[in-house]
């Protein structure tokens, strides 16, 4: 019997849970939304409870449960800390601890518990079911209110030391741009995010609307502000996946997220642009897939948990 694990997927406005056996098909799953509050503890609350409602499914076993949370960074990995830009309540937060301890009780089991960002947890799930199943190494990009991105090289996950590697939408394409919210200057997210690009647009006098999936229809219907500030948007994000290229010798690309889903309107310019900046000979093959999935951050959650080495996290 294939083994079944936690995955846990937590976003600003919703934490989807799931048991997902090693196959990848989802056996039961669960939605609780994420309260606006101050208290970390009350906004904890739903997702606690919703592990023990899941896991009250799991028949009952001796053997350790795997759990792998996906969440919004910046978090220490090692720490099993969460500090999401988009969960105010939670600073250095002890996720990780909250989730070992509920699973445990509900199960009378040892839990074992993984914590990667939301990024990662993306290019986990692409490389493991959907666009990048076939490759040993991709990197992974989220294209939508900001630019996530992870790695998977050699079919292991790179997280770094903390497990923020691979920061794509941070990395600086203008070193005399304006300052970003991380502090740097020039970084691709200030350019490709969704509402970056639709400000933009605004700026110049495009009065389409006020989010990116307006913008994406009206330079699909031939719009000549939103077509450029997303030919613009597209090109730093394309030097952005250049560097990344050039730095990790990696040439699949798979690129999901709201924005993304405009296709080809985003798809071709950026591939345009990334021709014009991936000239080194190992990296001129580079290729940019679209993503599968529908919920890669929930089943990469999976992925990171069937990962874990059961011991890894004792406690005496
Ligand atoms: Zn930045």
């Amino acid at each position: 019997m294939p083994e079944v694990v936690l995955a846990i997927d937590v976003g600003g406005t919703k934490m989807a849970l799931a048991l997902v056996d090693s196959d990848g098909t989802v056996l039961a799953d669960d939605v609780r939304p994420t309260p606006a509050g101050p208290d970390p503890l009350e906004v904890v609350a739903p997702l606690l409870d919703g592990v023990a409602a899941i896991v009250g499914q799991l028949p009952a076993s001796s053997a350790p449960l795997r759990v792998g949370i996906s969440s919004a960074g910046p978090l220490d990995g090692p720490a099993g800390t969460v500090s999401p830009v988009n969960i105010g309540a939670w600073r250095d937060f002890p996720l990780v601890e909250q989730v070992r301890r509920a699973a445990a009780d509900a199960t009378g089991r040892r839990a074992v518990v993984g914590l990667a960002n939301d990024g990662h947890c993306f290019t986990l799930g692409e490389h493991w079911l959907g666009a990048g199943r076939d490759v040993a190494s991709m990197v992974g990009m989220v294209l939508s209110t900001g630019v996530g991105a992870g790695a998977v090289l050699e079919d292991e996950l790179f997280g770094g030391a903390t497990g923020n590697a691979v920061h794509l939408g941070h990395i600086s394409v203008d070193a005399w741009g304006s300052r970003c919210v991380c502090g740097g200057h020039g970084c691709v997210e200030m350019y490709a995010r969704g509402p970056a690009m639709v400000a933009t647009a605004q700026a110049r006098g495009w009065t389409g609307g006020d989010d990116a999936r307006a913008l994406t229809a009206d330079a699909r219907a031939g719009d000549p502000v939103a077509l450029g500030v997303i030919d613009e948007g597209m090109r730093a994000l394309a030097a952005g996946i250049a560097t990344t290229a050039t730095e990790l010798d990696v040439t699949t690309f798979v690129l999901g997220g709201g924005v993304s889903r405009a296709g080809e309107v985003i798809f071709a310019p950026l591939r345009r642009h990334v021709a014009d900046f991936a000239a080194l000979p190992y990296v001129r093959d580079l290729e940019i897939r679209p993503a599968v999935l529908e919920n890669a951050g929930l089943l990469g959650a999976a992925a990171l948990a069937l990962r874990l080495e059961v011991g890894a996290d004792e406690r005496p």
